[in-house]
C-alpha cells in the first residue's frame, strides 16, 4: 500500500496539462460529439496555451483514437494506469489501515461555472475546501460532471459521475469521484442547473448562491482507492483516485437537462493491468 501511494510523478506537467486541456480544446472534425466550435479566435479567460488536439467522445476522434491524436496524448493508448476502471468488487481488497482513510473538509462555497466544450465545470473561487489523503493535503480546484458515469460498479455504469479535482502544493492531482443515480432532485445543484450553459462559454458565469458541497457527498464515506489518470486527453497518470462507494441522487429531470447539452461525455473503462484497488471503510 505504501509503495502504491508513494509515487512521485510528473506533478508539474500534470498541472499544466490539466489547465491546457480544460480550457482551450476546440473541435474541428466530425467526431460526433456535442462540442461547439468557438466562434472567435480570442483566448478563453483561463487559457494560457494553444492546444491543437481535437478529441471528442465519438467517431474518428473518440476515446479509442485519443492516443493517436498527438504525442502528448500517448498515455491514452500506452499508459498502464489509466482511468476510469470497472470497480469489480470481488477483486477489490479491503484495506484495514486507518491511515489510508480520506478526510474531506468541505463547506458551502462560491463557484463560477463554464461550459468548456467537454463538460460543465464549476471552478472554486476560494481555496478553503480540502481533502487529506495519507496525511497529505489537497485543495479543491474544480468539479465537473460526466454522463453516464465513467467508473463502473461490477460492470455497470451509473447515470452520472461527479469529479472533485484537487491539487497539492506540488501540483499532484487527487480526484474524488461521486457516482450519481436517478432519484430525488438534488437541491444542492439547483442554482447551477438553472444556469447550465448550453454552449461553450468564453467567460465564466458567477453563481449568486454558495454551493453546499457537503450535500454533494454521500452519507457514508466508504471509498475505493487506486492509482489512475486524467480521463480526458492527455490522460496523464499519477492521479490519486478515490471513488465513493455510495452514490448520491439526482432527479431524472436533472440528468436529462445535463444530457441535453452533453449526451455522452464518458470515457470507457480501462484495464487494471498490475494495479490493486483498495476498499477503505470509514
Ligand atoms: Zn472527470
Amino acid at each position: 500500500m505504501r509503495k502504491l501511494w508513494g509515487k512521485t510523478l510528473l506533478a508539474a506537467s500534470l498541472a499544466v496539462s490539466l489547465t491546457a486541456c480544460s480550457s482551450t480544446v476546440s473541435q474541428s472534425g466530425n467526431g460526433g460529439s456535442s462540442k461547439v466550435t468557438p466562434s472567435s479566435p480570442s483566448a478563453p479567460a483561463a487559457g494560457t496555451e494553444a492546444h491543437a488536439v481535437h478529441w471528442s467522445y465519438g467517431g474518428e476522434t473518440g476515446p479509442e483514437h485519443w492516443g493517436e491524436l498527438g504525442t502528448e496524448n500517448r498515455a491514452c493508448s500506452s499508459g498502464l494506469e489509466q482511468s476510469p476502471i470497472n470497480l469489480e468488487q470481488a477483486k477489490i481488497k479491503a484495506d484495514a489501515t486507518a491511515a489510508q482513510a480520506i478526510e474531506i473538509n468541505y463547506r458551502p462555497s462560491q463557484f463560477t461555472i463554464t461550459n468548456n466544450g467537454d463538460t460543465i465545470r464549476a471552478d472554486a473561487v476560494t481555496q478553503d475546501n480540502t481533502i487529506t489523503l495519507d496525511g497529505k493535503e489537497y485543495t479543491l480546484a474544480q468539479f465537473h460532471f460526466h454522463v453516464p458515469s465513467e467508473h463502473q460498479i461490477d460492470g455497470k455504469n451509473l447515470d452520472m459521475e461527479l469529479h472533485f479535482v484537487h491539487k497539492d502544493a506540488g501540483g499532484k492531482l487527487a480526484v474524488v469521484g461521486v457516482l450519481m443515480k436517478a432519484g430525488d432532485a438534488n437541491e444542492a445543484l439547483a442554482e447551477l442547473w438553472s444556469k447550465l450553459p448550453a454552449e461553450k462559454t468564453e467567460e465564466s458565469i458567477a453563481l449568486d448562491q454558495t454551493i453546499d458541497l457537503p450535500a454533494l457527498l454521500p452519507q457514508t464515506q466508504d471509498v475505493f482507492r487506486y492509482d489512475g489518470s486524467l480521463t480526458t486527453p492527455p490522460c496523464s497518470e499519477g492521479v490519486e483516485w478515490t471513488v465513493m462507494q455510495e452514490p448520491i441522487e439526482v432527479s431524472q429531470e436533472q440528468i436529462d437537462a445535463f444530457a441535453s447539452i452533453f449526451p455522452d461525455n464518458h470515457r470507457p473503462v480501462q484495464p487494471w493491468n498490475d494495479r490493486e484497488v483498495f476498499r477503505v471503510n470509514e
